[in-house]
């Protein structure tokens, strides 16, 4: 049975989906306006596992992953301009330019990080009608109010009927007393209530028509509105970042309390945060990295490029609910364990079985199990697999034999959780066994080269010709030059 820990109970619960064999999932998904960095890789993957734990336990899962590309806005989420606008406005194109290069470039990086492509990605900007009804709706409960042409959610008027906060565990009170004074909140009966609709300024390039205004809704809003449409008035699990519980979920909470008079999600659900060498991500620290520049290494923070695949297994080196704190040396660490569990996948793949075995193999596959059905905790499936590296490798040195039967558990094992649910590549590692392969041949030729030079200089022409001529009808082109020798293959 599969617990997952409820933000909103704080507990952990057995997960029972609403309809028999069916779950519906929405989690938040990326805002366009810039690349996807770390910050985007923690959420993306933890959802990606329950993704596949669900489907492979035989839900059928309906994903749904947003995307948020009208209402983000600079500040906060009342006021400031809209971000994937102001981006538009800078690089003078079309706002829609801008969130299809930031997403496909999004795509790719999750591509690359073997994040499945969820089943729905909606665009807030394509549910602006969906979002109009529901302020309309939340208008009629008494929830909201309009101040020049702009929408207010009525968070003191909520409070008193419902409990604002309760997701966050945050008291209205204390926030009452600590919300500041920003730009535009006159217009506002109390500091707390958050836009549903805002009336766009004139140089506003983002906006729709709407019965108050010609203006763009709020970013809460669109979670609300299309998780109801593509999962229902009741679905089973909301997921995002911790960052996004409050006010982001928050907000989504009231929001459908409002509308539609009950709760809409069942299991809450918020991976923790990563920080990068003991700091909060953040644009005064300046260590903000994108994923493209990992892959790259093209960060002053990173010594050398990181293959994505060791990007996710150091993220799933910690239970989504632990923070993670990522550094040069923590990579390469994930990449030398990575390694490890690869070389032990390979070794398995070259086992021989024997004719019976000399030990008695753990049951690896229910120790996963029952570590998955623990809230996802993937370290301890990491732990399980290197466990069973062990004996692998032993059975590799001859110190134990495995029959048949044994080496095809194994393999089933390494198949499900390795490949299939925790999501490793074992073909990109063999990617990276390639260039392992190419930089031993260059270091071999650029020896050879080497040789021949010695061999120059000592006047011993017998051997230089002989490497050269060899190499040449090997199909190199070797040239002598004034920065030394170069070559290359024809
Ligand atoms: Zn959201």
């Amino acid at each position: 049975m599969l617990y997952i820990y409820n933000t909103l109970s704080r507990i952990k619960q057995p997960f029972k989906p609403l309809h028999e064999g069916r779950v519906g999932m929405y989690v938040c998904g990326p805002t366009v306006y810039g690349d996807a960095h770390l910050g985007h890789a923690r959420p993306a993957i933890t959802f990606d596992i329950l993704f596949r734990y669900l489907k492979h336990l035989g839900y059928k899962v309906r994903y749904v992953r947003n995307i948020t590309d009208v209402g983000h806005l600079e500040h906060d989420a009342d006021s400031g301009e809209d971000k994937v606008a102001k981006k538009a406005r800078l690089e003078q194109l079309e706002p829609m330019e801008v969130v299809q290069y930031y997403l496909n470039r999004y795509h790719h990086d999750m591509e690359a990080l073997n994040v499945l492509p969820p089943s729905i990605e909606p665009h807030a900007s394509g549910h602006i009608i969906e979002q109009i009804e529901y302020i309309k709706k939340i208008i009629e409960s008494g929830y909201a109010y309009e101040s020049q042409g702009s929408v207010y959610f009525d968070v003191a008027k909520y409070n008193k009927d419902h409990n604002y906060g309760k997701l966050s565990g945050r008291n209205i009170d204390d926030l009452l007393s600590t919300t500041r004074e920003l730009d535009g909140q006159d217009e506002k009966r109390n500091p707390l209530d958050f836009a549903l609709w805002k009336k766009a300024a004139p140089e506003h390039i983002m906006h729709w028509p709407s019965p108050w205004s010609e203006g763009f809704p709020g970013w809460h809003l669109e979670c609300s509105t299309m998780g109801e449409k593509y999962l229902g008035e009741e679905f089973d699990i909301h997921g995002g970042g911790m960052d996004l519980m409050f006010p982001h979920h928050e907000c989504e909470i009231a929001q459908s309390v409002a509308a539609k008079g009950h709760d809409t999600v069942r299991y809450w659900m918020h991976n923790n945060m990563i920080t990068i060498a003991g700091k909060k991500m953040g644009k005064s620290y300046n260590n903000f990295i994108t994923l493209e520049q990992f892959f790259k290494g093209e960060h002053p923070l990173l010594t050398r490029p990181y293959s994505p695949m060791v990007i996710r297994f150091f993220i799933l080196q910690a239970q989504y609910r632990s923070t993670v704190d990522f550094s040069d040396s923590a990579l390469q660490a994930a990449d030398k364990a990575l390694q490890k569990m690869l070389d032990g996948y390979r070794r398995l793949q070259a086992l021989v079985p024997a004719e019976k075995s000399s030990v008695e193999l753990p049951d690896f596959a229910a120790k996963c199990y029952e570590a998955m059905d623990d809230d996802l905790n993937t370290p301890m499936v990491i732990a399980e697999l290197f466990e069973a590296c062990r004996y692998i490798n032993q059975a590799t040195d001859g110190q134990i034999t495995l029959d048949a039967a044994d080496i095809d558990k194994l393999k089933s094992l390494f198949q499900t959780f390795l490949i299939d649910l925790l999501g490793i590549r074992v073909d990109s590692a063999a990617g990276e066994a390639d260039s392992k392969t190419t930089k031993a041949f260059e270091g071999a030729v650029d020896l050879l080269m080497d040789v021949r030079k010695n061999a120059k200089a000592a006047k011993d022409w017998t051997t230089s010709d002989l490497i050269r001529d060899r190499l040449a009808a090997l199909g190199f082109d070797v040239k002598d030059t004034k920065n030394g020798v170069e070559w290359k293959i024809k």
